[in-house]
C-alpha cells in the first residue's frame, strides 16, 4: 500500500489521517489515493525501526529515514532490510494510533527535604573516578581477561561499601563469564521487598573483533560506575527494602548476562521485586536541553512515572519516555513481567562512537550523567522506604546543661550513639534511648 505521510509539530490527527508520535513529532499518513495537503509525500508503507546507537544507519547507510527520532525511525517499506532484526536493531509496521514516544508533562511532586539532603551526597568525583578507571581498561569484553579485572574491581568496591557479592557464572556462547551481584538487606520489619539496580559492565567493538580497543566509556561504563555511585550514595543509609546492585556480562553479544540471571531468579524472588532500574549509556550529551530517555512497559508505567516525576522535582532533566523497551537488561526482567525501566541519555542514537574504539571519556557529559544519578537516586529513595532517623540534635563532643536541681550529660559513644544521662540532686538515672541505640 502506498502512504502519503507529513512530519508534523505533535498535533491532532487530521480526519482519515493515521497517526504516531515521536516525542515533539507527529508522523501522518494516509492511503494514496487521499490526500494530505501539499507538504505530503508519496512512501509505499511505514516501517518502524528501533536501534541501539546508530546500528541500523551504519548498517544501511543509504536507506533515508522518513523521520529521524534517535533510538525511534521511520522508514519506507521500500527499504525494508531482508533481515527484520538483529541483536541491536529491530524492524516491525508501524502502527496507526501509537506513541512511540512521550513528552508526559513535567509533574513534580512535593521535594523531600530528607531527599534533597540525602542527594547532595551524590558527587561527580567519585563516579567519575569509577567509570574514568573502567574505561581504562583496553577492553571489557566478556571473554576477555580484563572483563575480569573490571569484576574484581568492582567487587572490592562493594564490598568495601557493606555489599554481600556473589559471583554468578554465565556463558556467552561457547565462552563463559559472570554478573557481580552485590546485596544489602533492608532494616524495615515484616516482609520486606527488592529494589534491582543494573547495567551492563561488558563493552564491546564491533568491527575490531574480542581484540580491539574498547574503552565502552559511555556504553556503559557510565550506567556500571552509575551502579557503584548509587550503591554508595543507599549504603550511607537505612532503608525499609533489600537492595541488588547487579554488574551483567555478555549484554553486547544479546542480553546473556540478564536473560540467564532471570532464568535463575526464583518466583519467590521475583514476587518481591518494586523496582528494576537498569541504566545504559547515560553519560553523553546529544542534545541542547539535557534529556532522558525513561524506557520500559505497560507494567513498569508506575515505575516510569515515579522516575519522571523524579526528574521534574530534583533536576532540570527533559523526560522521554517509551512503552517500546528494547536491547538492554531491562527486556528479560520486563519479558518475565518484573517492572523494569531502563534510563538513557536522550537521543542516544546521535552518539555515533559506541561499540568501537572511539566510545572514549573525552565525548562524556559529566554534568548529564550527574543529572540522570540523581533522578534515579530520589526515585529509589521512594522505593526503597526511607526508614527516619529521629531529629534530634547530635553534638559533636560531650555536652553537659544544669538547671535547678538537675544536670544533664549528653556524651556520644564510641559505638557513635548519643548517650544521655542526668542527675536529678540525688541519683544518676538513664533518661531516654535517642534514636533507639542508647547503651
Ligand atoms: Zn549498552
Amino acid at each position: 500500500m502506498s502512504v502519503r505521510y507529513l512530519v508534523a509539530p505533535t498535533a491532532d490527527a487530521a480526519d482519515g489521517a493515521r497517526s504516531a508520535r515521536f516525542g515533539d513529532k507527529t508522523i501522518l499518513w494516509v492511503p494514496a489515493d487521499q490526500k494530505l495537503g501539499r507538504a505530503s509525500r508519496t512512501a509505499p508503507g511505514l516501517l518502524l525501526v528501533t536501534q541501539v546507537g546508530r546500528s541500523f544507519q551504519d548498517e544501511y547507510p543509504d536507506v533515508t529515514p522518513l523521520l529521524d527520532h534517535g533510538r525511534h525511525l521511520v522508514i519506507s517499506a521500500a527499504d525494508k532490510p531482508p533481515r527484520r532484526s538483529k541483536h541491536c536493531w529491530r524492524v516491525e509496521t508501524l502502527k496507526p494510533g501509537s506513541t512511540v514516544v512521550d513528552v508526559p508533562a513535567r509533574v513534580a511532586r512535593r521535594t523531600d527535604p530528607a531527599v534533597s539532603h540525602w542527594l547532595s551526597g551524590l558527587t561527580q568525583a567519585s563516579y567519575q573516578a569509577d567509570l574514568t578507571w573502567f574505561a581504562s581498561l583496553p577492553t571489557r569484553h566478556s571473554l576477555s581477561p580484563s572483563f575480569t579485572t573490571a569484576v574484581d574491581f568492582a567487587a572490592a568496591r562493594m564490598v568495601a561499601l557493606g555489599y554481600n557479592v556473589t559471583r554468578m557464572p554465565i556463558t556467552v556462547g561457547a565462552g563463559r563469564s559472570e554478573n557481580l551481584i552485590g546485596d544489602r538487606p533492608g532494616s524495615g520489619p515484616g516482609a520486606r521487598g527488592l529494589v534491582v539496580i543494573t547495567a551492563h559492565l561488558d563493552s564491546i567493538n564491533l568491527a575490531g573483533g574480542a581484540g580491539g580497543s574498547s574503552p565502552g566509556a559511555d556504553d556503559n561504563a557510565s550506567g556500571a560506575a552509575g551502579v557503584l555511585e548509587l550503591g554508595r550514595l543507599i549504603a550511607s543509609r537505612r532503608w525499609q527494602h533489600d537492595v541488588r546492585l547487579i554488574l551483567f556480562g555478555g549484554e553486547e553479544q544479546g542480553l546473556f548476562g540478564s536473560k540467564q540471571y532471570v532464568a535463575a531468579l526464583p518466583a519467590a524472588e521475583r514476587a518481591r521485586i518494586r523496582a528494576v532500574l537498569n541504566m545504559d549509556m547515560i553519560a553523553a550529551k546529544n542534545t541542547a536541553v539535557p534529556t532522558v530517555m525513561l524506557e520500559g512497559a505497560p507494567v513498569s508505567s508506575g515505575q516510569i512515572d515515579d522516575l519522571a516525576a523524579a526528574a521534574a522535582s530534583y533536576t532540570g532533566l527533559k523526560v522521554e519516555t517509551s512503552l517500546h523497551p528494547f536491547a538492554s537488561d531491562h527486556v528479560p526482567f520486563i519479558n518475565a513481567g518484573m517492572p523494569a525501566v531502563l534510563s538513557i541519555e536522550g537521543a542516544d542514537s546521535a552518539n555515533g562512537n559506541i561499540h568501537s574504539a572511539n566510545d572514549k571519556l573525552e565525548f562524556l557529559d559529566w554534568p548529564l550523567a550527574t543529572e540522570i544519578l540523581r533522578m534515579n537516586a530520589a526515585a529509589l529513595a521512594g522505593w526503597l522506604g526511607a526508614i527516619s532517623a529521629p531529629a534530634r540534635p547530635q553534638p559533636a563532643g560531650s555536652v553537659v546543661s544544669w538547671g535547678p536541681g538537675r544536670l544533664d550529660i549528653f556524651v556520644v559513644g564510641t559505638d557513635s550513639a548519643l548517650h544521655h544521662k542526668y542527675w536529678d540532686g540525688s541519683n544518676w538515672h538513664d533518661y531516654e534511648s535517642l534514636g533507639g541505640v542508647i547503651g
